[in-house]
């Protein structure tokens, strides 16, 4: 009560939500299953300043916030789990600059990824990392999680495109990192740190993108293998040839059924089989018909039954829309838990092969897909009603797995709530222990996202 009404004086009632029906809009997130948190209040900033007031109060009164973007982590990232603000960025939408000449995009971290694109094509620009979730998730939580995508095969992940952060610091001070800038050598690089870092360090205000021109030309493959092993066999081989297409994913046959079932989106086959679905752009029509040709034979070569090529836009876009939409049809499958793995790409067949075959083990279907170019493979886990331990065995064996590959529990997603009991498969307790240090460095009282990748003794 007392902190309603310390929060209530300092703002007016247009900045702070606190009716019930509008705090439930935000007690969840993209994350499957039973995570329901209502927060105390929603904070709903229009700039920087307010973020600053709002954080000045947080840490008198110690009251955890939560910044969120879009409320598409599939990892409860950007859950209220101990209570508290959650700060959304939906009102800081702004495309603040385009610098053409050092070719940055300057931007509020509420935008929608999705629209960075349709504004950069007038300047014959375009920005590659395109998580799936492209249109409804915000820039600023793809910086904070450190997104990827498709594209991010060939282009790099979101990491290697922003070059600067305006950030607001748990104390209440205003920090900007890095800057339009291709080299820095100048101590510790906070710009990296605050990246992937899920809202445990700050709040992100301001970004600077790097840009690149629009690939001129492209082509997209769409091929169906019979068997998962050749699938997988063949995107790992492709790739060691050094023909290296812009995107590189996979579904497996189930996928695919689920996909048609579930969302009616339609795909040029009858056969489904697994599939592969590569992206070829080139500066010239004369090199994406050279490496789609290419990179089919090779396809053809290594099992695939078929090699649909798509040059027109509209066809392409279709087929990435099916790839776009597998994680909603596969929502009404079930209770899904997501899984979100890397391996070095040469062990990928070995892994998912694995995988499929934990279904007979748990008696329940398992649809694996993703960036395999990038050795990224999302799990998608039908829950069983009768599992005592909520598929913690079944997820441990994979994570096993994964481990003794070389690999690690997430390639894009993040840590967040639900996966941070099992950090201690990807990293070593001195590891651990080193980002709580940072953690405590920057947030001493635990308030930015607090429960988030690790848990604080002492924490609020
Ligand atoms: C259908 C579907 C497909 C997906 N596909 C992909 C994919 O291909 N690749 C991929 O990487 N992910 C994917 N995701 C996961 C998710 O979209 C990404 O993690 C995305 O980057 C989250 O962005 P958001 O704006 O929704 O952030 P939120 O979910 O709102 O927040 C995510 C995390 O970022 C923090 N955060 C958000 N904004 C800020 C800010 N301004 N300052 C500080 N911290 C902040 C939050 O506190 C939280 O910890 C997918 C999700 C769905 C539902």
């Amino acid at each position: 009560m007392k902190t309603l009404n310390v929060l209530r004086e300092e703002f007016d009632s247009n900045l702070l939500y606190i009716e019930e029906d509008l705090l439930l809009k935000y007690a969840r997130d993209e994350t499957p299953g039973d995570y329901h948190f209502v927060p105390d209040f929603v904070f709903l900033p229009r700039n920087s300043r307010e973020i600053v007031r709002l954080v000045k109060v947080a840490k008198k009164e110690r009251i955890p916030i939560v910044p969120r973007g879009g409320g598409t982590s599939r990892c409860g990232g950007s859950l209220a789990v101990q209570g508290g603000v959650v700060l959304s960025l939906e009102r800081m939408q702004k495309i603040i600059d385009i610098d053409e000449r050092n070719l940055i995009l300057e931007i509020q971290p509420g935008c929608i990824t999705g629209n960075i694109n349709g504004f950069l094509s007038e300047y014959n620009l375009f920005y590659p990392p395109d998580p799936a979730s492209i249109d409804s998730c915000s820039i600023g939580g793809n910086v904070a999680t450190n997104a990827g995508g498709p594209r991010c095969l060939r282009y790099g992940l979101t990491r290697n495109y922003v070059q600067g952060i305006e950030v607001i610091l748990p104390d209440g001070s205003k920090e900007f990192f890095g800057g339009k800038l291709e080299k820095n050598a100048t101590g510790y690089s906070f710009l990296n740190l605050f990246i992937g870092s899920e809202g445990t360090l700050g709040v992100i205000t301001r970004i600077l993108l790097k840009v690149i021109p629009i690939p001129p030309f492209s082509a997209t493959l769409l091929t169906p293998f019979n068997s998962l092993k050749d699938a997988t066999n063949a995107a790992s081989k492709v790739l060691a040839l050094g023909l290296v297409p812009s995107a590189l994913e996979f579904m497996d046959e189930d996928s695919v059924c689920a996909t048609i079932q579930n969302s009616e989106k339609k795909i040029p086959f009858k056969d489904k089989g697994t599939f592969l679905i590569a992206l070829i752009e080139e500066n010239s029509r004369e090199d994406v018909l050279r490496m789609s040709e290419k990179m089919g034979e090779q396809f053809l070569e290594y099992g695939a039954s078929d090699v649909f090529i798509a040059e027109e836009k509209y066809q392409q876009e279709k087929i990435w829309d099916f790839r776009r939409s597998i994680s909603e049809a596969l929502d009404h499958t079930g209770t899904i838990i997501p899984e979100d793995i890397v391996v070095p790409r040469s062990n990928l067949p070995i892994f998912v092969t694995y995988v499929k075959e934990l279904e007979k083990k748990y008696d329940t279907a398992i649809y694996t897909f993703g960036h395999i170019g990038d050795g990224n493979i999302h799990i998608n886990i039908i829950k069983r009603e009768e599992w005592n331990d909520g598929g913690e065995k079944l997820i441990t064996d994979i994570f096993n797995k994964a481990t003794s590959l070389g690999g690690r529990i997430s390639g894009e997603h993040g840590i967040g709530f639900t996966k941070k009991r099992f950090l201690h498969f990807s990293r070593t307790e001195k590891e651990i222990e080193l980002m709580k240090g940072i953690k405590r460095g920057f947030d001493p009282f635990n308030i930015m996202n607090p429960g988030k990748i690790f848990d604080l003794k002492g924490g609020i």
